[in-house]
């Protein structure tokens, strides 16, 4: 696109089963996602390279998940880890930060630093946040800290304030909802501008068509709906690709506006759904 390449890293798949969707009946859910078992969900990572740069947009999870393949899809696609100049994070979830450390706990990119809004950080470090956590998901808090721990200690770890460019040439977006300080990043312009949105959305069956649907685990249900709805307005008027994170791979295309809801584009043309 322009100047930019984006090469997309698919980390794997996760199952999302559709008893997490809000705001929707079952009947409805099923006819929607063809079925009654879960979607068999992507886990993408968006590479883009500015010609200058290469930035990363999240670096997937790890294999205690069943995904965490990141680093293997980077070496097919020929891209040396320590090229990577900066790691964007969407929000701090472990499908989209466990694969910063590599599997002995060393920096998966040694020469990167990394980059978050200072909101996703202060929320995560909020002794409150960790305290309200169930059992299931204090080892990925653990994973959390250790991971701002080792890039920390070398000075590679920045959380951003509002309004502060994260990288050269990268404009951050405020989506929150599905955590307090969730980040899309805008790269390029115009007809080529590209829009990393992270976890805007997670059935992309479901919420181009519905955006009011949400997930479960959103930390605020009306808050995520209401900034995908603003970001599907938005990116249908100015013709942005976009690219999430748990969309079919490889997950980029762009949205149009219908007269009930939107629907999503592949970038070959053929429309989705
Ligand atoms: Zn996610």
């Amino acid at each position: 696109m322009g100047d930019l390449k984006i090469t997309v890293l698919q980390d794997g798949e996760l199952p999302l089963g559709k008893d997490l969707l809000k705001g929707l009946d079952t009947a409805e859910a099923e006819k929607l996602l063809g079925g009654p078992g879960p979607v068999a969900t992507s886990v993408n990572a968006f590479l883009v390279d500015t010609g200058k740069h290469r930035i990363l947009v999240d670096a997937g999870g790890t294999s205690a998940w069943g995904i965490g393949y990141l680093a293997e899809r980077l070496q097919k696609a020929g891209v040396n880890p320590e090229s990577i100049g900066a790691v964007l994070i969407t929000h701090l979830h472990g499908d989209h930060v466990g694969g910063l450390l590599t599997p002995e706990g060393k920096r998966a990119f040694p020469k990167a630093q990394v980059r978050l809004s200072q909101a996703e950080h202060d929320f995560w470090m909020d002794p409150a946040t960790e305290a309200s956590l169930p059992e299931s998901r204090k080892p990925m808090m653990k994973a959390i800290k250790a991971m701002i721990a080792t890039y920390q200690a070398e000075g590679a770890y920045h959380p951003f304030a509002p309004g502060e460019a994260p990288f050269t040439g990268v404009k951050a977006i405020p989506t929150p909802g599905h955590t307090p300080g969730h980040t899309s990043y805008a790269f390029g312009h115009g007809r080529n501008a590209f829009w990393a949105i992270g976890d805007i959305i997670h059935f992309g069956k479901v919420q181009f068509a519905k955006p009011a649907v949400t997930v479960t685990f959103d930390t605020d249900s009306p808050r995520a709906a209401a900034t995908r709805l603003d970001l599907w307005e938005r990116a249908a008027k100015g013709k942005v690709v976009m690219g999430g994170s748990h969309l079919a791979f490889p997950g980029m295309g762009r949205i149009e506006k219908r007269s009930e809801g939107f629907a999503w584009v592949e970038l070959d043309g053929k429309t989705q759904h």
